[in-house]
């Protein structure tokens, strides 16, 4: 049987060097790199950073290339986010590049290499690149619509970077057609490794106007991908207003959806959330988890959120709540992102708190027989794979 991009990689270290590599990662998303305008400049081609929703780098001036992430030995995906003050840097070494804090080598690193894809474009002549990119290593992953009418009524999630992102970097379409990303992924899987799936939003104040977009997509993309009309992964959206539409997502082969909370308990969720809160509203995500766990069995449904933002006590309720209702809990490290509404006013937590959290993620999946998100080679943002392979 062929192996898997997470086996083969495993496969080549002990567990010692995995734990070095897991280690660092929690270094890495609490205290991201400083900038190398020289060292960024000489190396080979790389997967540069394509900001279709996000942008955690600080000081990079649009058209400048940045890693998006690197790998680390045993197969562990870590974003990248440039921060000036960072005390970790990357430096040229003799196997590649290494990851060194205050002068003292954490471990060894190797960019990912560019997408084959982006070296096409679609029927319709757009640069792949301005639709697609692959999340960690082998995770094809786009955005339907990377805008958000939250931020037009002025209420978008108060970490999120998706629209000031488009307007300083301009990376990608921002309302991409089903025809343009069914060949992006015909274009992925032909020339690239491809073993996950993500798709996702930016919301519409009316989420049955979003729900149709998204079912438009998956019905274009699904027989151009490499799992018999499944949708290995996830998709990430609002509820439909009518929740009975959730029967589509099973019926479309979607393997895990996920209408993300980003923040517990409720009262943070309408602080931080306010869009999703007035224009979705907390009950509605959980009944629509509800239902979601009725049609797939519990341990299918993913909820994110955004580990950092409420104290770690509030978290590790939230990931239970969610987990004891059929959920699977996940987050991704809060970054602050640039010209967000937060800014850089709240720092990434410490790396306790990631510990910690990670941990009782851990706890939670061992104890309720779930998987966490993708594997370590994908899920670049989080920790949660190497908890439940208990490198932290
Ligand atoms: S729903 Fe929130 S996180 Fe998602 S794109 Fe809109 S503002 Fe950003």
């Amino acid at each position: 049987m062929t192996q898997s991009f997470i086996q083969e990689e495993a496969g080549r270290v002990d567990v010692d060097t995995r734990r070095r590599s897991a280690r660092t990662k929690v270094k890495l998303l609490v205290h991201g790199v400083k900038d190398d305008r020289g060292l960024f400049g000489e190396l080979p081609l790389f997967k540069e950073e394509h900001y279709a929703y996000d942008n955690g780098n600080w000081g990079v001036e649009a058209g400048r290339l940045v890693p998006s992430e690197v790998l680390l030995p045993g197969g562990i995906v870590c974003k990248i986010h440039i921060r000036p003050s960072s005390p970790l840097s990357l430096r040229q070494s003799k196997s590649g590049l290494a990851v060194e804090q205050n002068g003292e080598v954490l471990c060894e690193a190797a960019v990912l290499p560019r997408p084959r894809f982006w070296d096409h474009t679609t029927k319709a002549g757009t640069p792949t690149k301005r639709l697609a990119h692959f999340y960690g290593a082998t995770c094809i992953n786009f955005n339907i619509y990377s805008g958000c009418q939250f931020y037009v009524v002025g209420k978008p999630c108060q970490f999120c970077s998706v629209q000031p992102t488009q307007e300083l970097h301009g990376g990608v379409v921002i309302r991409k057609t089903a025809a343009d990303l069914a060949d992006t992924c015909a274009l992925a899987v032909q020339n690239d490794r491809v073993e996950w799936f993500l798709a996702t939003g930016g919301s519409y104040l009316n989420g049955d106007v979003e729900f149709e977009a998204h079912i438009q997509v998956l019905q274009a993309v699904r027989e151009h991908l490499p799992w018999g009309g499944r949708l290995r992964g996830n998709l990430s959206l609002m509820p439909p207003k009518t929740l009975s539409r959730l029967d589509e997502l099973h019926r479309m082969g979607v393997d895990h959806p996920s209408f993300n909370l980003e923040a517990w308990p409720r009262n943070a969720f309408e602080r931080i959330c306010p869009g999703k809160a007035e224009y979705v509203g907390f009950d509605h995500i959980m009944a629509a988890y509800d239902r979601v766990v009725e049609l797939y069995g519990p341990g299918r449904a993913w909820c994110n959120f955004v580990a950092g933002l409420v104290p770690l006590e509030d978290q590790m309720d939230g990931f239970t709540a969610l987990a004891e209702r059929g959920v699977i809990p996940g987050a991704n490290v809060y970054h602050p992102d640039v010209n967000s509404p937060f800014g850089d006013s709240i720092s990434s937590p410490s790396e306790d708190y990631i510990v910690r959290l990670y941990r009782h993620a851990a706890e939670l999946y061992h104890r309720f027989g779930y998987k966490p998100f993708f594997d370590s080679a994908v899920l670049r943002n989080s920790l949660a794979n190497e908890a439940y392979e208990d490198l932290l």
